[in-house]
C-alpha cells in the first residue's frame, strides 16, 4: 500500500469507502509527512517494542509504526474503519486490530495482551473529547506502560503539564505529575489534518515514573483529596474538602494546619508535595480502615 499520509491518498481512501469523518469520534486524519516523522522520532521505537495505538483511523500512523516495532495492537471504535484498515494495512503482519471503545475496555486486561514480555508504548492521535478520562484511566493501570505519546488539544496539553499557581493547574496536572513526567514536545497546526479541527494541537510525551513523585499511604485517597480540593476552585481548601470528604470543618481545619497548610488558601496554590503531605495526615483519620470513624 502507498503511503497513506498525503492529502491526496487520504482523500482517495475516504472517497473510495464513502467515509464522512465523524465528529463524535474526533476524526481528524493526519496528512502531513513532516509531522508524522516528528511524531515517530518522539516515540523512539526499537524493534523489540510493543505498541498500543488508540484510534488508528485509516492507518496513517499505524502504517509507519508496524515496521519499527515488534507488535502493534490498534483499538478502533468505528466499525466502518475496521474493514478499511484490514485493506490499507494488509501488509502489516505484526498488527493486531481490535474493534471497541477504549474507554469501555478493561485496560489491565488489554495491556497484558499487548505485551507479556516488556513494558509497552502507548501512542495516539487522540480524539479530543476522551483525552482526560483516557489518560487518567491509563495512569491507574500504569505499571505495564513505559511511555505515552499523544496528540491532544493545546489547552489539554497546558492543563496536563501545568505547575502550581495558574489557571491551568488542576486535579489532572497534580495527578499526572505524581505518576509521570509530562512534557509538551511541539505544537501542531490544524492544517495538517483533514478535516482541520477547530483548535490547535500539541504533542505530549508522558513517561511513567518507577515510583510516585512523593510517597502517599493511600493512592485512592490522594485522588479524592486532589479532585475534592479543585472541585470548587474559588473556595478555600477547607471549604472544598469539608464538602467533598463530608468532614467536620473544625477537625479538618486542624488537620490541614498540622500538614503545614493554611486552611484559607485555594487548591491552585498547593504543590504536589503539599497534596501528598495533606493526604498522609488525612489518612490517619479517613484512610482505608478508618473510614467509619469520620
Ligand atoms: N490516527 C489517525 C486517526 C486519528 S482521528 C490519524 O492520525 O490520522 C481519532 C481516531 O480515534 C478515529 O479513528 C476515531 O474513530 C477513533 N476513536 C474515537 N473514539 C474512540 C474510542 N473511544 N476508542 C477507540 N477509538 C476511538
Amino acid at each position: 500500500m502507498d503511503k497513506l499520509v498525503s492529502p491526496r491518498k487520504t482523500a482517495e481512501v475516504l472517497q473510495k469507502y464513502d467515509i464522512k469523518p465523524n465528529k463524535k469520534y474526533g476524526q481528524n486524519f493526519l496528512i502531513d509527512e513532516n509531522v508524522l516523522s516528528k511524531i515517530l522520532q518522539v516515540c523512539d521505537l526499537s524493534p523489540q517494542d510493543h505498541v498500543l495505538e488508540i484510534g488508528p483511523g485509516i492507518g496513517t500512523l499505524t502504517q509507519v509504526l508496524c515496521p519499527r516495532a515488534k507488535m502493534v495492537t490498534a483499538v478502533e471504535v468505528d466499525r466502518r474503519l475496521i474493514s478499511i484498515l484490514q485493506e490499507t494495512l494488509e501488509d502489516c503482519r505484526n498488527l493486531q486490530l481490535i474493534q471497541g471503545d477504549i474507554l469501555k475496555m478493561d485496560l489491565q486486561e488489554l495491556l497484558s495482551q499487548v505485551s507479556k514480555e516488556r513494558k509497552c508504548k502507548v501512542i495516539s492521535n487522540l480524539p479530543y473529547n476522551i483525552t482526560t478520562p483516557l489518560i487518567m484511566k491509563l495512569l491507574e493501570v500504569r505499571d505495564p506502560i513505559e511511555t505515552m505519546v499523544f496528540m491532544v488539544q493545546r489547552e489539554a496539553a497546558q492543563r496536563i503539564t501545568a505547575g502550581p499557581g495558574g489557571k491551568d493547574y488542576g486535579a489532572v496536572s497534580v495527578l499526572v505529575q505524581f505518576y509521570s513526567k509530562a512534557e509538551t514536545v511541539f505544537n501542531i497546526s490544524p492544517r495538517v489534518f483533514i478535516p482541520p479541527p477547530e483548535v490547535e494541537s500539541s504533542l505530549i510525551k508522558i513517561t511513567i515514573r518507577e515510583r510516585l513523585l512523593y510517597s502517599v499511604r493511600d493512592e485512592k485517597l490522594l485522588a479524592e483529596v486532589v479532585r475534592g480540593s479543585f472541585q470548587h476552585r474559588r473556595k478555600s481548601i477547607l471549604n472544598s474538602l469539608s464538602a467533598s470528604l463530608k468532614m467536620n470543618k473544625g477537625k479538618l481545619s486542624e488537620l490541614i494546619k498540622e500538614a503545614g497548610i493554611e486552611p484559607s488558601c485555594r487548591a491552585e496554590s498547593l504543590s504536589p508535595a503539599e497534596f501528598a503531605n495533606l493526604t498522609n495526615f488525612l489518612y490517619n483519620i479517613i484512610g482505608d480502615n478508618n473510614r467509619t470513624k469520620i
